[in-house]
């Protein structure tokens, strides 16, 4: 299960808390300093923590929370708000043109992450709300992908534009544009090539799309498993292509934490949706409340 042994550790923290009447400074401090550890075990970034304790520090430590009727209660309060604040706090959706437009979404993430499969839930989700989505095939690298967003986009009744591996992935968009404003799509998903790491060819080929189509929403997708690892991607991808949001995977596994709250601190974009299992319709909007109450228990 996800976060179980973050959730477990501030569970404890927190009945401590609870069981005693009066707090002292010295005591909401110490049960603040367990937090911190708990956090950094669960691979949240160390810049993170710092400035979420700070946040939190700041408003827990005060003779207000002190001298209250509950003061434990209070600091549990405190620790919650600023973990959803430290997540976006409010919920993002995917901008989309007027339905009349078309808007195109570039998918884009590492070999493994769950792109493709992520790329045909999210077209299944905007179908569900009218719109008519079509697939492109721009990963021209991996035989199987083209083959793989066939079936899936089959699965949605999604149509799925693809040209083979003899074409760049930018003439493939661009021709997928053009055939999505003749047949009346009116969203166009560009599911591009992944690699294992971050590499400079798979940069550029983001880049030259970017340059040469009208990019409404890139959109990246990572491996909620992957930890710091996947902040950093994020980080990358934000600093070299620029991104509009996250779609965070993989939330049904053991995850530790560390993903699912550094991101949005880190590369101040918004999480967007988060994938709980394989199936295509594994996919949930990101509530940032609701992830607090799964952490915090
Ligand atoms: P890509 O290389 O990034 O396109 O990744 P794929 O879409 O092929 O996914 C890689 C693997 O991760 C596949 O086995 C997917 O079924 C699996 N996967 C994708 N998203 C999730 C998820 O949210 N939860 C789980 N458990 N598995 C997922």
């Amino acid at each position: 299960m996800a976060f179980e042994s973050l959730s477990d550790k501030l569970q404890n923290i927190f009945k401590n808390l609870r069981s005693k009447g009066r707090l002292t400074e010295a005591d909401v401090k110490a049960s603040l300093k367990e937090v911190k550890m708990a956090l950094l075990e669960a691979d949240v970034s160390f810049k993170v923590v710092k400035q979420f304790m700070k946040a939190v520090q700041e408003r827990a430590v005060g003779q207000d929370v002190l001298n209250g009727l509950n003061p434990g209660q209070m600091v549990i309060k405190i620790v919650n708000e600023e973990m959803v604040n430290l997540m976006g706090a409010e919920t993002t959706e995917i901008a989309l043109q007027p339905a009349g437009e078309i808007t195109v979404l570039m998918m884009m993430g590492l070999q493994g992450a769950g792109k493709t499969t992520t790329t045909a839930k999210i077209a299944g989700k905007l179908k569900s709300k009218g719109r008519k989505p079509l697939l492109v095939a721009c990963d021209i690298y991996r035989p199987a992908a083209i083959q793989q967003l066939q079936i899936n986009g089959d699965k949605q009744g999604v149509e799925v534009f693809s040209m083979g591996d003899k074409n760049k992935p930018v003439n493939i968009a661009k021709a997928a544009i053009e055939h999505a404003s003749k047949n009346g799509h009116n969203v166009v998903i560009l599911d591009t090539a992944g690699r294992l790491h971050v590499d400079e060819d798979m940069m550029n080929e983001l880049i030259e799309i970017k340059e040469n189509v009208t990019v409404n929403q890139s959109l990246l997708v990572v491996d909620a498993m992957t930890g710091q690892d996947a902040v950093n991607v994020a980080s990358m991808f934000d600093e070299k292509i620029g991104i509009d949001g996250v779609i965070l995977t993989k939330l049904d596994g053991d995850t530790r934490g560390g993903a699912a709250l550094s991101i949005r601190a880190v590369t101040g974009k918004p999480i967007l949706y988060i994938g709980m299992g394989e199936k295509l319709s594994d996919l949930e909007q990101f509530y940032p409340d609701r992830m607090a109450s799964r952490i915090l228990g």
